[in-house]
């Protein structure tokens, strides 16, 4: 860079040179944070999800996570307060990155749509399509190492499969091109719903912890 910098500089055009490259970062960085592009989001009318929303569920967390949670939408408390999983669930998902040291200062949590389903309906297919430009861009800038996605529907939904939870366990998928290790845990709002099936929380948790320590998180 500095011996392009000196030969255009000889060539008596490094300053417009730089001055372009400064304002092309620039523009780029404005364009790419999560700030303006929650501020996007936040407008957002790409499906008629926005019609029923109260606010929209951005995504909230550690800019620069290791770790990057992806549920399923917002619910009514997520909608009311235009955060991600601060209900229920949410409260749960505290205390199950708690029991492995994490906080929710330590990732990020986001959701593959923006806005709550009617009644908490599964999101369609075409409103996660809709929507996927935001998470696609959530990933590139938050940069994680290991994502999580919590439940059937977000797993299905990010990798472009239908199968059962059960089958998607302990497995590490590579979603390209990003290339970042991907794994799933039952959701939350499941445990809550079925609490014999707690142990299996513990499960997902060492699985997490044995891919982290692969990663050198
Ligand atoms: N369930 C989700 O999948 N996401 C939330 O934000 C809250 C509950």
């Amino acid at each position: 860079m500095q011996e392009l910098k000196h030969y255009f500089n000889e060539m008596g055009i490094e300053t417009f040179w730089y001055k372009a490259q400064l304002k092309q970062k620039s523009i780029e960085q404005a364009k790419t944070n999560l700030i303006s592009l929650n501020n996007i989001v936040s407008v957002c009318e790409n499906c008629d999800l926005h019609k029923t929303r109260t606010n929209t569920v951005f995504g909230e967390g550690n800019e620069s996570a290791k770790i990057l949670f992806i549920g399923e939408a917002p619910g009514r408390d997520e909608d009311k307060q235009g955060k991600p999983f601060v209900g229920r669930a949410g409260k749960l998902l505290t205390e199950i990155i708690s029991s492995i040291n994490l906080t929710r200062e330590d990732i990020y949590i986001a959701n593959t749509v923006k806005c709550r389903p009617p009644n908490n309906r599964n999101p369609e297919e075409k409103e996660v399509e809709a929507c996927s430009d935001y998470l696609e861009q959530q990933i590139d800038l938050i940069k994680p190492k290991v994502i999580v996605l919590l439940g059937k529907i977000a797993a299905n939904r990010v990798l472009k499969i239908d199968q059962p939870i059960g089958e998607l366990r302990k497995k590490i998928f590579i979603i390209k091109p990003k290339n970042i290790p991907t794994i799933i845990f039952y959701h939350p709002a499941y445990i809550l719903r079925s609490p014999k099936e707690k142990k299996k929380v513990w499960e997902d948790l060492l699985f997490l912890k044995s891919v982290l320590k692969e990663n050198d998180c």
